[in-house]
């Protein structure tokens, strides 16, 4: 059986959360603790626990490609087009994936250096 997360709670209005942007398949809200001035976290509005769990279907390929569309429909909204910005999506442990709940990271509104930087 698959957990209920925070953000199950914030898509059926439970929980409080600034919402961005919200449309049939996706909703978007600012990150509670956020890393940089814009943060926001997109998430599916039906559950879907990782990148792994994606199936082959056209309906969550489509998914997929819609939740990187509205990204960039909401740094427009945010205006940090031109400045730029950065998407993450975290998959499991070593990535450091904390809610058990596939969503991308939008960050911006300010200089974020490099994000190749390895550790070892
Ligand atoms: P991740 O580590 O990729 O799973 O990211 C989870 C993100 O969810 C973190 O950046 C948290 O700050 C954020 N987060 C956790 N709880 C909430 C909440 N109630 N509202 C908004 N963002 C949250």
């Amino acid at each position: 059986m698959n957990e209920r997360t925070i953000f199950h709670e914030i898509i059926s209005g439970e929980v409080n959360s600034k919402v961005v942007y919200r449309d049939h398949l996706v909703t978007a809200f600012e990150d509670i603790r956020p890393k940089s001035p814009v943060h926001i976290l997109i998430v599916p509005n039906k559950y879907i626990k990782n990148l792994n769990s994606i199936k082959d279907t056209e309906n969550q390929k489509v998914l997929l490609g819609h939740m990187i569309f509205i990204c960039s429909k909401i740094a427009k909204i945010k205006k940090i087009q031109d400045t730029g910005y950065r998407l993450v999506m975290n998959c499991n442990k070593d990535a450091g994936q904390e809610i058990d709940y596939l969503h991308i990271h939008l960050v911006g509104g300010k200089p974020l250096g490099s994000f190749l930087e390895m550790k070892k």
